[in-house]
């Protein structure tokens, strides 16, 4: 298991391939994702982050883009719940990650759990489905405990 793993950006997509133009709205969002310390970013962190650095990109525009980024791929969207709803570069190995949020801070840790997409994969072949997507939200509260980890990120 594996917690936060270090920010690790994905190359710029090879636009063609991704059937996406390099449109300026895209370039700029896409901008803010490389360029932010915090890997998972809200349409109105984003929107925000454009209006800090000058661009005159509409909140509609950056929804629009999101949700086109998400579709080729180039983006993850997470829903954290009461309705925050997240994204993030997509990793460029495909491998998907669960979070776990912390109720007191609003922290997000990511989760990689190897062996949960099989694990669901499994679970949906026995009910006759054929697993297209999945997302994991867990939330913990502080405990007062905190496992030493391993400088990769990998709990011993
Ligand atoms: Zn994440």
């Amino acid at each position: 298991m594996t917690f936060s793993d270090p920010f690790q950006p994905p190359a710029t997509p090879n636009w063609p391939n991704v059937g996406l133009r390099a449109t300026l709205p895209r370039l700029k969002v896409l901008e803010v994702f490389r360029h932010s310390i915090s890997r998972h970013l809200s349409a109105e962190d984003v929107y925000r982050a454009l209006v800090h650095a000058g661009e005159s990109q509409g909140l509609s525009t950056v929804y629009k883009v999101l949700s086109q980024f998400e579709q080729v791929g180039v983006l993850t969207r997470s829903e954290l719940g009461q309705g925050h709803t997240v994204y993030e570069l997509a990793d460029p190995s495909g491998q998907r990650h669960g979070h776990l949020l912390c109720t007191a801070t609003g922290a997000v840790n990511e989760l990689h759990l190897p062996d949960l997409e099989e694990q669901l994969r499994t679970v949906a072949q026995a009910h006759g489905l054929e697993l297209t997507h999945w997302s994991l939200t867990a939330w913990g509260r502080p405990c007062g405990k905190l496992l030493a980890t391993h400088p990769s990120g990998t709990l011993p």
